[in-house]
C-alpha cells in the first residue's frame, strides 16, 4: 500500500464548510471506487491549503484513468466551491499493509477480509494478494459501495468475536455460517464479481471452535455436504474449498 498526500488549493473565496463537504464527497467516492483504502482520512488546513492523507493500493491508484463517473463528478463539485483539482504527492510505501496483486488474470479469486486488514477484500487465489477494485469491471452503478460496506460489517463482527464481547456468538455466526445475513450479502457479491470478471470467485467462511483436530479436518462443505478438504493448506488460510458451492474455509483456528 502507498501513502499519498492530496493538496487542495482554493482559487477563489469560499467557506471552510463548503470545501470540507466537497473534499469529503470526493474522499467517499474514491473509497467506494477502491482508489483509497480505510475509514479514517485525516484532513488539515495548512497555509491556505487543505491537506488529506490517504492510503492507496498502488502508486497509480489516483490516476485519472482509474476514476469512475462518481469520482469525476466529485472532482467537478470541488471546482463549484472554488477548489482546484487535488495535487497528488506519493509519500511512499506503507509498511504495515499488504502489497497489491500484480496485474494479471487470476485463475481464481476470493472475497476475504479480517479486522486487521487495510486493503481490498478481493484477493487473487494464486498470490493471495489484494486486487485493487478499480481494476475490476464495476459491479453496480460504477462503484463498489456494497462490497466496502460488507467488508466494514465483516471486520466489525471479527473485532467483536476477537475481543470476546457479549455479542461474540452472534458476530461469529455472521462471519462463519453460510446462512447468515452477512454471508448472504457476501455470496451475492461473489456471484456478481464472478459474472463481471469471468474468474471463479469464492467466499471465505471463518471457522473457530469444533470438538477436536480430527473432526475439524473431516469437516464437510456446509453448502452441499460433500468432502471439500484440500490436500495442502493454501496461503496459510484456506484448508477447504468447494468448487460447486464456491466457498472456502480454514481448519478451526483452535486446532490450526
Ligand atoms: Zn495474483
Ligand atoms: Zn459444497
Amino acid at each position: 500500500m502507498i501513502l499519498a498526500k492530496l493538496e487542495f488549493e482554493c482559487f477563489e473565496d469560499t467557506t471552510i464548510t463548503a470545501v470540507e463537504r466537497a473534499i469529503s464527497g470526493l474522499i467517499t467516492e474514491l473509497k467506494y471506487n477502491g482508489q483509497i483504502i480505510g475509514q479514517e482520512f485525516p484532513t488539515l488546513l495548512k497555509d491556505g491549503y487543505f491537506v488529506t492523507q490517504v492510503l492507496c493500493p498502488e502508486e497509480q491508484s489516483l490516476a485519472y484513468n482509474n476514476h469512475n463517473k462518481a469520482v469525476t463528478i466529485a472532482i467537478s463539485k470541488l471546482n463549484d466551491v472554488g477548489v482546484l483539482q487535488p495535487k497528488i504527492s506519493i509519500l511512499g510505501q506503507e509498511i504495515h499493509s499488504d502489497s497489491s496483486d500484480p496485474e494479471h488474470t487470476p485463475s481464481w479469486q476470493v472475497l476475504y477480509t479480517s479486522y486487521i486488514q487495510t486493503c481490498s477484500p478481493l484477493r487473487c487465489g494464486d498470490h493471495f494478494s489484494p486486487i485493487p477494485l478499480y481494476r475490476v469491471p464495476a459491479i453496480a452503478n460504477g462503484c463498489y459501495k456494497q462490497l466496502i460496506n460488507w467488508q466494514q460489517d465483516w471486520q466489525a463482527c471479527d473485532q467483536l468475536q476477537m475481543n470476546g464481547r457479549s455479542a461474540e456468538f452472534a458476530a461469529l455466526a455472521e462471519i462463519g455460517e453460510l446462512d447468515s445475513s452477512l454471508t448472504k450479502r457476501g455470496m451475492a457479491l461473489r456471484e456478481k464479481f464472478e459474472q463481471q470478471t469471468g474468474v471463479a470467485t469464492y467466499y471465505y467462511l471463518y471457522r473457530v471452535g469444533g470438538i477436536n483436530a480430527t473432526a475439524e479436518k473431516e469437516r464437510l462443505c456446509p453448502g452441499c455436504g460433500n468432502a471439500w478438504a484440500l490436500p495442502e493448506s493454501l496461503h496459510q488460510v484456506i484448508d477447504f474449498k468447494c468448487d460447486s458451492c464456491r466457498v472456502v474455509s480454514n481448519i478451526s483456528w483452535d486446532y490450526n
